[in-house]
Formats: structure tokens, C-alpha cells, sequence
């Protein structure tokens, strides 16, 4: 991360945010009151790890309260701020008005690297975290839900939920208080890969407007695009996985802390994820060539770039020399205002992180609603739809019957039509109809409006549009 002089995240947060602003219309006020951050609490607490008193400092931003509860992740990193929390937070009120999760936008950090500590001394440190947030109402199903964001899994929210629950054994929707839970403690089926595979429909979706390819200088479909990742980390890895496994893109060149990989032929994005886990690195990785300097590789020839690991990562001292025609922000703020700027003066066209990496928010939401109706999705329908297909395909078995060898129905039809939806094939199929709508809402409104150059002012507009007709309709008191 670099910031050379460059404005702070959460100014270049607010900046972009400024310029769509203008093209909006609002009444006058109304713009300071979308972009200001509500409130921010910092708290200090003191845990006695084996023997020696430490001291850590957490944030959790409330930017916008027009809905409620407000939703946003729980970063565990050394380098986690105010400004960068505030940052963090004004982003998730704008994608959860693009992709219609009826929540305001929140944040929150512990600056601490996590690396750092054993199993029980962060369960010590994470329950004593949501204690203290908890007691202010920061964390709860009706106010303030966190999520996994940086350094935080299911481990950690299965901590903050039963945290939650001890202090407020009463509350029938305990469990709602924190998503991105395990399953077996209130989560949902498909919300650990969410982001990740969020990050996989849109590009699929991009792939479906041959305008908006030709726009970027690409053609063909997404199949075998040359895509380069930064970050193996949750969202990272599995979109990574997602377009390879699934949509043969060649995977060529993988960015960690640590150096990167490369190999034009194609990198296992499994077997680099396994060697990681073992070795902790991505040194020693036999097949494909090491780069020291990981972060040169975000300027090598590529169609597709993901930046799935951290903010600021493209600034103005790398930008001029990004090759790739098209960016994935699967990270949050992965590219500075500055390098925003240089990037579309080249042409190259940029999917924004508030649309882009809306997969996590998008899924935390239904695991949200799941945990309000304490009832797994699918579970009424699933059986009897499966019935009725059943009686479709014995009527059509009859056919398959006179119409002897001119036509018969296949066995994996069969399999493939008689099987009812589940929790996971709902989620997917949610969290599919979310990506396509939001992205043809923002592709639609880039292209007819003269003023709307490009996909991020794009996305800011129909989020500020939103977010305004929602205060207008609650009124300003
Ligand atoms: P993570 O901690 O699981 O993974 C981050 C990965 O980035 C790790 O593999 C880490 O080693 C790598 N990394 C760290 N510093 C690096 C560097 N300097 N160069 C290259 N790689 C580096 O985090 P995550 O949950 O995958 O989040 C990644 C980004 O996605 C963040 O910006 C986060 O805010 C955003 N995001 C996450 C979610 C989610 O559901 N987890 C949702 C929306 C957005």
C-alpha cells in the first residue's frame, strides 16, 4: 500500500463521492448529510495475554443510519485507522443502496495482526472486542450486524455471536446480531465464498454486454481471458477458483505479501492455495516463476486484473503503467483517486469495488433474514417442487416411450431437473439475480447519460439517488 502524498482512503472516498454528487441534483445539505459519517467510537481495552498486560485499539464507524440496522465487516489488521474505518464504512451505505441490501453503511477494525497471537488469546481479544461494542449497541440484529472482512472468518463472528448471546440471553434474534457465522452456528450455505463468487457473476455479467467489452478492447467471452489476482486470501482465492474451475479463464499471474507467480501457461489456484497453507508463503511453489517484487506484476500484460487484497494498491506512481484493458475492485479502495484519474484518461474501464465486491454484503443479507425467520431456505419448498417435477418427467418418460429412438430424455436431464432447490442453489440463484440487475442498472446509466463517463461515477449515482429518495421519504430532523 502507498499513498505518496495522495489524498487518505476516506478522501478519496468522499471525493469520488463529490463528483457523482454533482451530477445528482440534490437539494442543497442533502449532499454533506449522505457523505458525512454519522459517528465514529473508539475504544481502548486491556487483556492479560500470558502474563503480560497489552493494550488494543478498535473502531466501529456508523456512516449513514437512513436504514437500519447498518451492516459492515470487522477488519483485524496492524494498519486498521479511524480514517480508513470511516473510509470503509461510507463505502458500505453505497453498496448496499447499488445492490438493494436494505441496510446503512458501518465499519469496524482492531488494529492488531493476528498472525501474531494463538486460538485462545483471540477468542480472549475478539469477546472482549464485542463486549465493549456490544454494550453500546454496536453490535445487534435490529441496530448493527457485523461481518468477516481482513483478517476475520467465521471463527471470529461464531465468537462475537455467542458473545452477544451471553449478554443478551433473552433476544429471540440473537443469532441475527453478526453474519458470516459457520452453519452450525446459525450461518448460511454459500456466504464464505460469497464475495468471491459475487466477483465471478459480475464479470460474467460484464461478458453479457458486448458493448461494454468492446469499450474495454476485448472481444469473445470470458473464457480464456488471461486474469491476474492480488490476494489468496477469502475473496481472492475463491474468485480466483470460481473463474478458473468454472469458466476457464487462465489464471497467470498470482500477487501475495510475499512476492508473486507467474506462468503464461496457467497457475492451480488450488494447489497454490495448498502450498500457501502448508509453507505459509508462496515461495517454493514449483510450478510457475517467483517475483519478488509481487506488487510489478500488477502492471504486467493481462486481460483481466482482480485486486483482491488491500486498498491503495494502484496509485499515481504505478497507474500509468497498468496494462490490463479491465479492473475488478474485489478489494475495497484497491485503486486511489489519483490513479482513478490517470486510469480513465488510458481508457481502461474499471468495475468499482462498491458493486464488485457486493457478493459478501449481498449473501450476509439473506443469512441475516434466515436468522430473523429461524428457518433454513428451502426447507418448505424444496420436496414439494421436487414432486411436481416428478410428475412432469414420468408424463414426459411416457412420451420418450412412443417416440421409440426420434427422441428420448437424457439421464442427467433427469438427475438435473428432479432435484429441488436448497439453502445453497437459492443463495447462488439470489445472489446471481443481484449481480446481473445491479450491473444493468449501472452499465444502463453509464451509457445513456452524457455526463457519466464511467462505471464508478455510474454506480455513486444510482447509490446517492437511492440513498436521497430514502432520507426524502423519512424526512431530516
Ligand atoms: P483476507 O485476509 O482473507 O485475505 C487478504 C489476502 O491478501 C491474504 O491472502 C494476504 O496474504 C494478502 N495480502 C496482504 N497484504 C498483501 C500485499 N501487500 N500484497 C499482496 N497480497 C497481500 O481478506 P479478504 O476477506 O479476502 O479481504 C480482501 C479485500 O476484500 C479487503 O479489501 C476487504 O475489505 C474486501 N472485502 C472482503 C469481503 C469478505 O467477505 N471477506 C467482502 C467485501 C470486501
Amino acid at each position: 500500500m502507498a499513498n505518496l502524498g495522495e489524498m487518505t482512503f476516506r478522501e478519496s472516498v468522499d471525493l469520488m463521492f463529490s463528483k457523482a454528487a454533482k451530477l445528482s441534483n440534490l437539494e442543497p445539505g442533502l449532499e454533506e448529510r449522505i457523505k458525512t459519517c454519522n459517528s465514529t467510537y473508539t475504544v481502548r481495552f486491556s487483556i492479560n495475554i500470558k502474563g503480560k498486560i497489552e493494550t488494543f485499539v478498535g473502531y466501529r464507524a456508523v456512516h449513514s443510519e437512513h436504514m437500519e440496522p447498518v451492516k459492515g465487516g470487522i477488519r483485524y489488521a496492524e494498519t486498521v485507522n479511524q480514517d480508513e474505518v470511516e473510509a470503509l464504512a461510507a463505502l458500505m451505505t453505497y453498496k448496499c443502496a447499488v445492490v438493494e441490501a436494505p441496510f446503512g453503511g458501518s465499519k469496524g477494525g482492531l488494529c492488531i495482526n493476528p498472525n501474531n497471537y494463538d486460538t485462545n488469546d483471540l477468542e480472549l481479544i475478539t469477546r472482549r472486542f464485542a463486549t465493549e461494542l456490544i454494550k453500546r449497541d454496536l453490535i445487534s440484529p435490529s441496530q448493527n450486524v457485523p461481518a468477516p472482512d481482513m483478517g476475520t472468518g467465521e471463527r471470529e463472528m461464531a465468537w462475537i455471536a455467542d458473545q452477544y448471546l451471553r449478554l443478551n440471553p433473552t433476544d429471540i434474534n440473537a443469532s441475527a446480531c453478526v453474519t458470516g457465522k459457520p452453519i452450525n452456528k446459525w450461518g448460511i450455505n454459500g456466504r464464505t465464498e460469497a464475495t468471491g463468487r459475487g466477483v465471478q457473476y459480475a464479470l460474467r455479467e460484464f461478458f453479457r454486454h458486448p458493448e461494454d467489452i468492446k469499450i474495454a478492447g476485448l472481444d469473445g467471452s470470458l473464457s480464456n481471458k488471461r486474469v491476474i489476482i492480488q490476494g489468496l486470501g477469502n475473496v481472492g482465492y475463491y474468485a480466483s477458483k470460481f473463474l478458473q474451475d468454472e469458466d476457464n479463464c487462465n489464471i497467470i499471474g498470482i500477487i501475495e505479501r510475499d512476492g508473486a507467480l507467474v506462468n503464461k501457461n496457467g497457475i492451480d489456484v488450488e494447489k497454490v492455495k495448498e502450498h500457501i497453507m502448508n509453507t505459509s508463503s508462496i515461495k517454493g511453489y514449483v510450478d510457475a516463476k517467483y517475483i519478488e517484487n509481487g506488487n510489478s506484476i500488477l502492471e504486467s500484460d493481462c486481460d483481466i486484473l482482480i485486486p483482491a487484497a488491500l486498498e491503495g494498491v494502484i496509485n499515481v506512481s504505478n497507474a500509468a503503467k497498468v496494462r490490463a484493458p479491465l479492473i475488478i475492485e474485489a478489494a475495497n479502495g484497491p485503486i486511489t483517486h489519483g490513479a482513478d484519474e490517470i486510469l480513465k484518461e488510458k481508457g481502461t474501464i474499471i468495475i468499482p469495488d462498491m458493486y464488485a465486491n457486493a457478493g459478501g454484503v449481498t449473501v450476509s443479507y439473506f443469512e441475516w433474514v434466515k436468522n430473523l425467520s429461524r428457518i433454513r431456505f428451502g426447507r418448505m419448498q424444496r420436496r414439494e417442487e421436487e414432486t411436481r417435477n416428478n410428475l412432469l418427467v414420468n408424463e414426459l418418460s411416457k412420451l420418450d416411450n412412443l417416440l421409440d429412438d426420434q427422441w428420448s430424455m437424457s439421464d442427467e436431464f433427469k438427475t438435473r431437473y428432479l432435484r429441488g432447490a436448497g439453502e445453497l442453489e437459492l443463495v447462488r440463484s439470489g445472489l446471481d439475480d443481484t449481480m446481473r440487475n445491479a450491473y444493468q442498472q449501472i452499465s444502463e446509466n453509464w451509457k445513456s447519460n452524457d455526463n457519466i463517463h464511467d462505471l464508478r461515477t455510474s454506480a455513486y449515482v444510482l447509490a446517492i439517488k437511492k440513498i436521497a429518495d430514502s432520507y426524502r421519504a423519512q424526512g431530516i430532523y
